[in-house]
């Protein structure tokens, strides 16, 4: 985007293209709100400058730039619905298998006892015959099923193997399901998880509140002191979050995007959670671990509404995003409540 310029003189058309092409360089949906953006950047030499000396390296405008440019961004999550995660049918597939697993463990585990059961009775009654030497053939019998116990023992062994596989198998499926719920980052709940944890029913009578997060001019704090910092910091960040909202499920639902779901829980007691654990974290301040110097002082904004009754997550998420942006616009390092 470093040929930002007003570029009029090749007509309608061309200056289509480019807005096209500004939108996808920039990452912005094709929303009124963009588009204009678009069309400022491109037209006026005075945002257009800003641009390119903004993007001179290749980085993409931050929120914060085209905002301080009269510009405004559209938040993404309102634009899309929070449906199937991609990853759904792979989960599905786990659930079905484990429950497979299961069942199969259970019937093991009832063919083993009778099978070792079988094996015991039939070796007291094969010492029984042993010991009725007048009955005629009675050899033959007793060799007979002196042979069967013997296959009904490695079949005890044989079971018991399956057995002890199946319960590795069982627990790396339990492990597999519960990875997929995490965040490998920060530990914390993933999206997936907040969004089960959302849909599973709940007493329709007891309050649910919902908070999205996000790290203030977060772009800013890596690019000067690199993403492992940034990493670090988004991992206490996560911590903070629970800390301050104890009981309740923090996730970190995207990049710098944390969302909280408090159940049982009224919005002033909602809003006091986030407003401690952002003022925790202004309070905070983070250190270079090599050198101890100190970095950047990181804030947060949120928004937090309260879950209307047969709410959808999408719906309340959008509420809740638009106060986040709000809270952005305010000046950041806020929480609003709606
Ligand atoms: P704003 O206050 O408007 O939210 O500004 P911002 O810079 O935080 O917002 P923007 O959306 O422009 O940038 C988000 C930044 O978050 C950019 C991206 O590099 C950073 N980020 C997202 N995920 C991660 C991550 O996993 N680790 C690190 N270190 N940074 C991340
Ligand atoms: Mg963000
Ligand atoms: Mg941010």
């Amino acid at each position: 985007m470093r040929s930002a310029a007003v570029r009029l003189d090749n007509g309608k058309d061309a200056l289509f293209a480019q807005i096209g092409s500004f939108l996808a360089a920039q990452g912005l949906d094709p929303s009124p709100a963009h588009y204009s953006f678009a069309h400022a950047a491109l037209t006026d030499p005075a945002i257009g400058s800003a641009v390119a000396r903004l993007t001179d390296d290749g980085v993409r405008l931050s929120r914060g730039d085209i905002e301080q440019l009269g510009g405004s961004v559209v938040p993404r999550r309102t634009q899309r619905t929070v449906a199937t995660p991609p990853d759904d049918q792979t989960m599905r597939l786990v659930a079905e298998t484990q429950a497979q697993v299961d069942g199969f463990a259970d019937l093991m585990r009832s063919i083993r006892q009778e099978t070792s059961g079988f094996g015991r009775d039939l070796q007291e009654s094969a010492a029984a015959i042993g010991r009725q030497p007048q009955i005629a053939g009675i050899d033959e019998i007793a060799r007979i099923t002196g042979a069967m116990v013997t296959r009904i023992r490695d079949a005890e062994v044989r079971l018991a193997r399956a057995t002890a596989e199946t319960d590795t198998l069982r627990a790396k499926l339990g492990e597999a399901q519960a990875q997929a719920r995490r965040d490998p980052l920060t530990g914390l709940a993933n999206r997936l998880s907040f969004e089960e944890a959302f849909a599973a029913p709940v007493d329709a009578t007891a309050p649910r509140c919902l908070a999205i997060a996000d790290v203030d001019h977060f772009k800013r704090f890596n690019d000067e002191h690199g993403h492992g910092v940034g990493d670090r910091v988004l991992s206490a960040i996560g911590r903070g979050l629970e800390q301050a909202c104890t009981g309740q499920l923090v996730a970190r639902y995207g990049g710098e995007e944390f969302a909280v779901l408090m159940g049982g829980v009224p919005l002033t007691d909602a809003t006091t959670m986030l407003n401690d654990a952002r003022e925790a974290l202004a309070a905070r301040q983070f250190r270079d671990r090599a050198t101890g110097a100190a970095l950047r002082r990181i804030t947060l904004s949120a928004g937090v509404v309260s879950v209307r009754p047969g709410e959808t997550l999408g719906a309340a998420l959008a509420r809740a995003d638009e106060l986040l942006y709000a809270a952005k616009a305010d000046g950041r390092d806020r929480v609003i409540a709606g």
